[in-house]
Formats: structure tokens, C-alpha cells, sequence
């Protein structure tokens, strides 16, 4: 379809939509985020599918085990559990697994949908020889430390060096690390699956890179230059406790025009309960600390196990 504006003086534009070259952007499928809960997400680009923190067993009704949870439930001393049944229902391929660190939380279903699908997965030393303990082959783990830059078949993925959350009141703190000699027998207990350090992941699709965090944490030097396009950013309470986290956050990675909160929700309760109450006490305040910081961003607020596009 041909337009034609007049312009001042009699000159005359010509707009031609077929003459303009389709960018890649154009051609491309549009990026699919489905929300997991907690930090987890499925992203996929029509060629590949990545998981990160898939954690969907979700503790039901209760918890116990996580560093920051004093409540009744499962207890740390407890085999973690992994709701297969579940899984399998949400779950049917994965290419890629990336996974922030090691907390249940995080971790505690990678060893079944590593397993099921034969995903490559991305972490720490910690987080691969949790893995190897429950029998997943070398072949499909990538131990990191974070500066690593790899490119794969139609995916690359940067490993960002990163922190824990600042749980505690800011008083938590674990050094613990598993490496070639610890001696770890699957299954494990949930006391078991330790932080054993940090990441942050650059995730480049086919037509737009996405940042991920596992953490209501970051360092700041270390995400200087990356300007991703869409940002899952971590959105829980203890955030509060970091100087002026969400005005550094959203500068350094160059004000993203779409950010997604993460790990925002009550993990601890099962698919279908309500999650008002994080809502109003994560979400509601930072959408409006962005929509000052950086008006022209999109905050999305995802809804578990439903799917955002973008194109
Ligand atoms: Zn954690």
C-alpha cells in the first residue's frame, strides 16, 4: 500500500510499505515468556526453549528450608521434593536450563527436567555437582563463574557474576561451595541444596536479549555495558534493605523498555492461590517507583503459568 503526503511547498512523499526492508526483528516469532512463579520462567523464540529456575514444586503449604523461612512445612533436614507428576503436566521440552544458584527454590526440580528433557544446564560448580549427584550426564552440565560468554546453536547466553539476596535483615551469608571432591548422595535434603554463589544470565533470543536475575540483589560494576531490551528483575521485600536498588538497577542496565518483576510471589503456596498480598506488597510500590524512574518503560506483571508475548 502506497501513501502519499503532501508536504509544505508542494513536495511530495512518497511512503512505500513495500519498499522498506523487513528488518530480522520482522521476520522473527515473537519471544514467549511463560511465568513459572518464584524465579522461574520458560522463554521460548520458536527455536529454542529455555528454562530458568524452573521450580515448580512449590513447597505446598508451607515451606521450611529456605533461608529466610521460619514458618512450619517441609524442614531442612527433609528429602527435597519434586513434584514429577506436576512437572510432566507443565513440561514437555527444554533446550537450555540456567539456573541463578543453588537454593531449593531454584534448583529443586532442575534434576527431573534435566533429566526428562536432556536440557543443557548453565551454574555455578555448586549447582553441577548437585546434578552430577543425581545422575545427570557431563555432557549436559556447564559449570560457570560468572564473565563466561557462550554461543550455542541459535542461542548465546552471558553469565553475569552476581549476589544473594540480602536476607535476614542483611545478616545472611554462606561462603559454602561444592566442588569435584564433596561427596553429595542423591537424593538430597533440602538443607542440601546450598546457595553455593550467585549468577545473573544476558539470554540472547533471535531478536531480543533478556536479562535475568534470581536475586532481589546485583553488582552494579558488573552489569555496566549490558542494555538488554527486557529485564526480569527481582522484586521481593528484601530489596528494600539495598541503597536506592530499583533507581540503580534500571540505570545501570540503560532503563530497559520492558521489565518483568521475578520471584516477587509467595513460592511457598501451590499454582492457584492467591497472591494478592505479594501483589500489593511488591508489585503495586514498584511499578510506580519505575513509572517515575523511567517513564518510558513497560512493566508487565505476569500471572503464573500464563504466557507474555512480545513481538
Ligand atoms: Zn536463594
Amino acid at each position: 500500500m502506497n501513501r502519499i503526503k503532501i508536504v509544505g511547498l508542494g513536495i511530495v512523499v512518497v511512503f512505500c510499505a513495500a519498499l522498506i526492508p523487513s528488518s530480522a526483528e520482522a521476520q522473527s516469532e515473537p519471544l514467549q515468556l511463560k511465568y513459572l512463579g518464584a524465579a522461574g520462567w520458560e522463554i521460548s523464540d520458536g527455536n529454542v526453549v529455555v528454562l530458568i529456575d524452573p521450580w515448580i514444586t512449590r513447597a505446598k503449604y508451607g515451606g521450611g528450608g529456605h533461608p529466610d523461612d521460619t514458618r512450619p512445612g517441609y524442614a531442612r533436614d527433609d528429602i527435597a521434593p519434586s513434584d514429577t507428576v506436576l512437572i510432566d503436566q507443565l513440561i514437555s521440552r527444554a533446550d537450555f536450563i540456567l539456573v541463578h544458584h543453588g537454593h531449593f527454590d531454584h534448583l529443586g526440580d532442575v534434576p527431573y527436567i534435566a533429566r526428562k528433557t536432556g536440557a543443557k544446564v548453565i551454574g555455578t560448580e555448586t549447582t553441577i555437582m548437585i546434578l552430577r549427584a543425581y545422575g545427570i550426564p557431563n555432557e549436559q552440565l556447564y559449570a560457570v563463574g560468572g564473565g563466561e560468554d557462550y554461543q550455542f546453536e541459535n542461542f548465546s547466553v552471558r553469565v553475569v557474576p552476581s549476589i544473594h539476596s540480602a536476607l535476614g535483615e542483611k545478616h545472611y551469608f554462606d561462603t559454602r561451595r561444592y566442588d569435584r571432591n564433596t561427596e553429595l548422595e542423591a537424593p538430597l535434603l533440602i538443607n542440601q541444596f546450598i546457595e553455593g554463589g550467585s549468577l545473573m544470565f544476558l539470554a540472547r533470543f533471535q531478536s531480543h536479549n533478556v536479562l535475568t536475575m534470581g536475586s532481589m540483589n546485583f553488582v552494579e560494576r558488573d552489569l555496566e555495558g549490558i542494555h538488554p531490551d527486557i529485564l526480569l528483575a527481582g522484586v521481593n521485600g528484601s530489596r528494600l534493605g539495598l541503597y536506592n536498588y530499583d533507581e540503580r538497577l534500571l540505570k545501570v542496565t540503560g532503563y530497559p523498555a520492558i521489565v518483568i518483576p521475578t520471584h516477587w510471589d509467595n513460592f511457598r503456596l501451590p499454582y492457584g492461590f492467591s497472591q494478592e498480598a505479594n501483589i500489593a506488597r511488591n508489585l503495586v510500590p514498584f511499578v510506580s517507583a519505575v513509572a517515575n524512574i523511567s517513564p518510558k518503560t513497560r512493566v508487565i506483571q505476569p500471572v503464573h503459568l500464563e504466557t507474555i508475548t512480545i513481538e
